[in-house]
């Protein structure tokens, strides 16, 4: 049920008197300061998956800065200019763990995106984000890695850093049943993922309207029957699995596609190679994924985030939006504990009348 007359129009201060919406309020803004850029660790993976954005382009054949003094200068200097959170991914970060210490010395909050085949010291107390892409016939299929998802528990069950993110592809979305409750039986968090081709990609990984609609269904079914695992929000499975991706639907801020250098992401992101090298051209947080299908989670966690006045239009909408960006928080950040969803249905995005 909507509670807001579609015809009324409403003040910000008005839709902040619901008591619920104010304390949920209160508690994201607290983690407004978070200004992220992300960092390829090391050009090396232990597997090779179809769809790989990062062996597109040619931030692949950077060459490794192994030198833990020059990320430690790097890290600082970042510091210095205002990035207040670090994202540790391409290719396999768990390679290089001295460099990701160093990072985490620096720079105490972030996240690093990984396999999951080879664990992470515990000292490195950043999110751990760890990619699932279907049951493990499918992630033999497409990863070449044998009982991926048996190897991932083994390593990080218990682990407050881990989150496990499941990647939907046109192909794995009835397996996604499944993994979810493998991984609640197991007492794992789950997040999801949608796959975004990267430039040029035409394969089965693909989504279509039909698959789109598909993914939505069971990602608000999973959210309901694995409330204690499944980390999202109805909103969440909206914004990520609309036809438009996120670009049309709400304007990415990433560099690559935004040209303003005055404020927010646009001035301070920055995506280094692993040589500690960067583009503004080509930096956002999946460079080389075609932006007309980016769904990718990362992204919406930016770029869904930063249109908090869209979203201030009457208080489903807030409320969604809310939801969002506490579901991102309790994915991204350590020790923040997502709360209930305050709106269980679906609600679509500002200015679009269909899913
Ligand atoms: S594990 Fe990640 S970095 Fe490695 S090949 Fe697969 S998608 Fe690429
Ligand atoms: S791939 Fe996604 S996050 Fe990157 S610039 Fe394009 S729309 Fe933005």
């Amino acid at each position: 049920m909507n509670d807001c007359p579609s015809n009324q129009e409403w003040k910000f201060s008005e839709i902040l008197a619901d008591p619920k919406i104010r304390a949920r309020w209160e508690k994201v803004r607290k983690y407004f300061f978070m200004r992220e850029s992300t960092y390829d660790m090391a050009n090396r993976c232990n597997i090779r998956c179809e769809g790989c954005y990062y062996y597109e382009g040619d931030k692949q054949f950077a060459e490794e800065n192994r030198d833990p003094a020059a990320w430690r200068e790097l890290m600082r200097s970042e510091k210095a200019r205002g990035i207040t959170y670090v994202v540790l991914a391409g290719a396999e970060p768990s390679l290089v763990p001295e460099l990701c210490e160093v990072c985490f010395q620096e720079m105490p909050l972030g996240t690093i995106a990984t396999n999951g085949l080879k664990f992470i010291p515990e000292s490195i107390n950043y999110k751990i984000h760890i990619s699932v892409w279907g049951n493990d016939a499918t992630s033999f299929e497409i990863r070449k890695a044998r009982n991926m998802l048996l190897r991932q528990i083994g390593n990080y069950q218990g682990d407050p850093r881990a989150v496990f993110v499941y990647t939907f592809t046109r192909n794995n979305i009835d397996q996604a049943r499944q993994v979810a409750g493998i991984l609640a039986e197991n007492g794992c968090k789950l997040t999801f993922n949608m796959f975004s081709a990267p430039v040029g990609y035409d394969g089965q990984l693909r989504h279509t309207v039909s698959s789109l609609n598909q993914t939505r269904k069971i990602m608000t079914d999973l959210l309901e029957e694995y409330p204690a695992s499944v980390l999202f929000s109805h909103y969440s499975a909206v914004a990520h699995t609309h036809q438009s991706g996120l670009h049309d639907l709400y304007s990415c801020s990433y560099p690559r596609m935004n040209p303003s250098t005055d404020i927010g992401l646009g001035r301070s992101f920055r995506q280094y190679r692993t040589d500690l090298t960067w583009n503004r051209a080509v930096s956002c947080c999946v460079p080389d994924t075609d932006c007309a299908d980016c769904r990718h989670y990362a992204s919406g966690s930016a770029v869904v985030t930063a249109r908090l006045f869209r979203h201030a239009a009457d208080p489903d909408t807030f409320k969604s939006w809310l939801d969002y960006v506490d579901t991102y928080l309790a994915v991204w950040v350590m020790g923040y504990e997502k709360g209930d969803n305050l709106c269980n249905h679906l609600v679509l995005p500002p200015g679009q009348d269909v899913f």
